[in-house]
């Protein structure tokens, strides 16, 4: 299919090329030998993309700057500076096996949008700023959306710096080790509006042959960590009768996961990702088990009554088995429903560009979830490939991202003639 836009006279298309272009030269670092990237937040490999992002936006003409959290900010004046800029971003971390797109378009795109402003002279009334928002996947710090979190002021920022990795590396620690960090207050920085680029990361738009999603909204979400503490005790001298094995429990636990979002098809889901065993030893009853619990719905009631079940069927294992079971909320990001002006400009501009298009609800948590809730906000989606994300072979089209950069250029400025006029 050709979703070449079709040219008319004043009106800007971006360029292509040289969007792939910048997909292939950050998919350099951090790159992986199955073609993914492992690029976690605030590592090495994120320095030098933070650097490439300088570098790339200083040359078509905007001046960058970070704030406390890390989060860059890349701006061109508008004609009325006065006004607050309209924000483009998305994030540059990935999952430690991530693909080349999750999150990357979304700078990338804005950056083709900057690039298309540029080239062409075309002034906007608004500043544009192009955003890489810090630690978005919360693989290396949990939870995910860590600073747009704080940005929006879900978070505060001695939480977010507190948090630390596996390795117990603080964030701050880490922050200040690639001096990432700027001397701007986290959130002191209002937006006129907020448009994020990202790949569906599900199958629907593929299935249905559309290119574009036009995201109304993001599914409500809630992360949990648990604990489950019972005795060590040898494998071979301890009764049956008289364990308090932790891991048993564990499994118990884990597959009520499973169960109690299938309870709610077709929408919930829940997954247990990350497991710790300790002692983790052969011939050893196992004393502690960690593990991690993601519940999500469209609808938040849905994700209440999730935990409640899950609460319900920890007390009754904590019983049988004799173990103490500590269940921790460490997120909790209600459904979010995006700003009806700026859905209806992505809406008119995939129309006006003849792409397929169709209203979806974001499975997935992005940064524009927190975002929204100080500054109107949406996003557009483009297909990818199976439906894979999170994963080294993740894979979208140069046609579909160009497709979506091209929505997100016209749908940018539309709602800058419209918004403060
Ligand atoms: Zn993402």
């Amino acid at each position: 299919m050709n979703h070449e836009p079709r040219q008319q006279p004043g009106n800007l298309g971006i360029d292509a090329d040289a969007l792939w272009s910048d997909i292939l030269t950050t998919a350099q670092y951090g790159a992986t030998a199955k073609g993914g990237i492992r690029r976690l937040a605030l590592s090495e490999e994120d320095r030098q993309v933070r650097d490439w992002f300088v570098r790339t936006c200083t040359a078509l003409g905007a001046t960058v700057h970070a704030d406390s959290m890390g989060i860059q900010f890349a701006r061109v004046p508008g004609t009325d500076d006065s006004l607050p800029p309209i924000a483009i971003g998305s994030h540059l971390d990935t999952q430690p096996t991530g693909g080349k797109f999750d999150g990357i378009i979304g700078v990338l795109g804005g950056i083709a949008v900057l690039r298309a402003l540029h080239e062409t002279g075309r002034k906007t009334r608004h500043p544009i700023e192009i955003v890489n928002w810090t630690n978005e996947e919360g693989s290396r710090f949990a939870p995910a959306m860590l600073c747009s979190g704080v940005f929006a002021k879900v978070f505060d920022e001695d939480y977010a710096n507190s948090r630390a990795d596996r390795d117990g590396i603080r964030f701050d620690t880490a922050l200040r080790s690639i001096d990432a960090a700027g001397k701007e207050k986290c959130g002191e920085h209002p937006l006129a509006a907020y448009f994020e680029l990202h790949i569906e990361q599900g199958p629907i738009l593929e299935a249905e042959e559309r290119v574009i999603g036009i995201v109304t909204g993001v599914q409500g979400m809630r992360w949990y960590e648990v604990t489950i503490s019972g005795r060590d005790s040898h494998a071979g001298t301890t009764p049956m009768s008289m364990r308090n094995d932790a891991l048993q429990a564990a499994t118990r636990l884990m597959s009520s996961v499973q169960d109690i979002a299938l309870n709610r098809a077709p929408n919930a889901v829940g997954t247990v990702g990350l497991v710790e065993v300790r002692p983790n030893s052969r011939n050893v009853v196992p004393g502690e088990v960690f593990f991690t619990v993601d519940f999500r719905d469209p609808q938040d009631s849905n994700v209440v009554a999730m935990e409640n079940a899950f609460r319900d069927r920890a007390a009754t294992l904590s019983r049988e088995f004799d173990v103490s079971i500590g269940i921790s909320e460490i997120w909790d990001s209600p459904a979010v429903h995006f700003d009806g002006g700026l859905v209806d400009s992505v809406a008119r501009a995939a129309r006006s560009l003849n792409f397929p298009a169709r209203e979806i609800v974001s499975g997935a948590g992005h940064d524009a979830a927190y975002v929204a809730r100080v500054a109107p906000t949406t996003m557009i989606f483009v297909p990818c490939a199976g439906g894979l994300s999170h994963n080294e072979a993740e894979s979208a089209s140069r046609e579909d991202v160009a497709a979506g950069a091209n929505v997100l250029l016209r749908a940018v400025l539309e709602a800058d003639e419209r918004l403060n006029a």
